[in-house]
């Protein structure tokens, strides 16, 4: 069977949601059933620590005698973060078009005849933008829109705003996604670099159906950074100009203590002066150094060339 349609579902603990994932595209009033098209589920069990491997298994059973329906289920040693399970999800995507889809249905299923329909039109992306945010706390959706700003700003990709990872995307798109070699895989980085025509339509999410969020605060802090970090140098580069910057101003102030002691004498007092500049010189040093760090640390991890996930077997 030559399949048209790949829909790539990581799953991390989600055996709540798993049936209900099924039902909703493949069950009596399944989206993918009225699309006309041979489809693919792929499903990625990311290292679940519940039973969502067996249940998928189990799932699979049931769907396996509907023609035009392909179910596979990549199985990886262990957890290893969604940006990872994606990927191993797209090596091994066979259709024309692929579209990442959570499991947990988020992503209302409904928009998927909309992705086609305009796939049909002749764009290689189709980007779904969240039109709502408002199920998140505000603290989240403040820190979400400053990485976009930030990002957006100093790195050398453009990731448009509130669109997340479901998309529907062509296999000239996949074949380049899967073509780059790095093992730190930030995908909206990583689909924004590599371009192609596209088109944005926007959607409600949805509430998680079941279960609860596999992210927090500090797992989403370093994902910005790794998103920050992979894609552009300049919080590297920037250190050179903050130095002349810092070092103009010392000059400045220089040239005026030596006048100051030349027409006005000695004077000795500026104990609190000394400690601010110290104080405020070191803390820009340390910044400097930590960001230093951060480059290095992930020019380190990535120069292991070791694979960004492994498969444990495939059913
Ligand atoms: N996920 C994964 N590996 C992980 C964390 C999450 O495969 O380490 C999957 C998860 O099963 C879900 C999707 O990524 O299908 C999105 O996760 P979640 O709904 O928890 O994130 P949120 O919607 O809160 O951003
Ligand atoms: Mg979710």
């Amino acid at each position: 069977m030559d399949i048209e349609l790949s829909i790539i579902v990581p799953c991390y603990n989600e055996s709540e949601v798993v049936e209900k994932f099924f039902s909703a595209m493949v069950g009596n009033n399944g989206i993918l059933n009225n699309l006309g098209l041979n489809c693919e589920l792929v499903f990625i069990n990311d290292g679940s620590k519940d039973n969502t491997l067996e249940l998928l298994k189990a799932q699979k059973e049931i769907y396996s005698n509907k023609s035009n329906l392909d179910i596979k289920i990549v199985n990886l040693s262990r957890n290893f973060g969604k940006e990872a399970a994606m990927s191993a999800g797209f090596s091994v995507a066979s259709g024309e078009a692929i579209v990442p889809m959570d499991a947990d249905l988020q992503h209302p299923a409904s928009l998927i005849p909309k992705f086609v329909e305009l796939w049909r039109q002749g764009y290689d992306v189709v980007l779904a933008k969240r039109a709502n945010r408002q199920d998140e706390s505000a603290l989240k959706r403040f820190c979400s829109s400053i990485f976009y700003k930030l990002n957006n700003k100093i790195s050398e990709i453009e990731i448009p705003q509130n669109v997340g990872d479901f998309r529907l995307f062509t296999k000239k798109v996949l074949n380049a996604i899967n073509s780059l070699p790095e093992n730190q895989r930030f995908m909206k980085g990583i689909f924004a670099w590599v371009g192609f025509r596209s088109i944005t339509i926007e959607y409600e999410e949805q509430e998680r159906i079941a279960g609860s969020s596999k992210f927090n605060g500090w797992k989403l802090w370093n994902f910005a950074l790794q998103g920050i970090t992979g894609f552009g140098t300049l919080p590297l580069r920037i250190w050179t100009y903050i130095g002349f910057i810092v070092s103009f101003f010392a000059f400045i102030y220089a040239s005026f203590l030596i006048l100051r002691t030349l027409i006005m004498g000695i004077d000795l007092p500026g104990y609190a002066s000394l400690v601010v500049i110290i104080l405020f010189l070191g803390g820009l040093q340390l910044m400097g150094v930590g960001i230093l760090g951060e480059y290095v640390g992930r020019i380190y991890m990535e120069s292991k060339r070791r694979p960004p996930f492994i498969i444990d077997e495939i059913y």
